[in-house]
């Protein structure tokens, strides 16, 4: 092979590495930026309360409950969510989510890294 053309690969091949390093650094420094995140899926449930003359009880609104849902050793577990809690643990849910995307944008990276020469 022409020397010339080696060069020019691996030329080519720095600059290719020099870009993904940089995509890299964006997509590390979005991951440190997230706030906290938790896993799992939320559901809405609509119960009767216990309390005695409720208007649930009488045909009225039932109350709506948050919970939060994930698989653990192959069990599906659940936690009821505060009502003052649901705001901050939909957005903890959303950052959950975009922190797995995240990772897996990084490690498609991380490929694409190994592949160059
Ligand atoms: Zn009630």
């Amino acid at each position: 092979m022409c020397y010339n053309l080696i060069v020019k690969r691996i030329i080519v091949s720095e600059k290719q590495k020099a870009l993904l390093i940089k995509k890299r650094r964006r997509l590390l420094k979005q991951i440190s930026e997230l706030s906290p995140f938790i896993k799992g899926s939320l559901s809405r449930l609509y119960r009767i309360c216990g309390a005695k003359n409720c208007a649930c009880k009488k045909g009225g609104n039932k109350h709506e409950a948050l919970y939060l849902t994930w698989k653990e050793d192959c069990k599906t577990k659940s936690l009821y969510v505060p009502v003052e809690m649901h705001k901050e643990t939909i957005q903890w849910v959303q950052n959950y989510k975009k922190l797995k995307t995240l990772i897996k944008k990084l490690s498609s990276l991380q490929q694409d890294i190994l592949r160059l020469r």
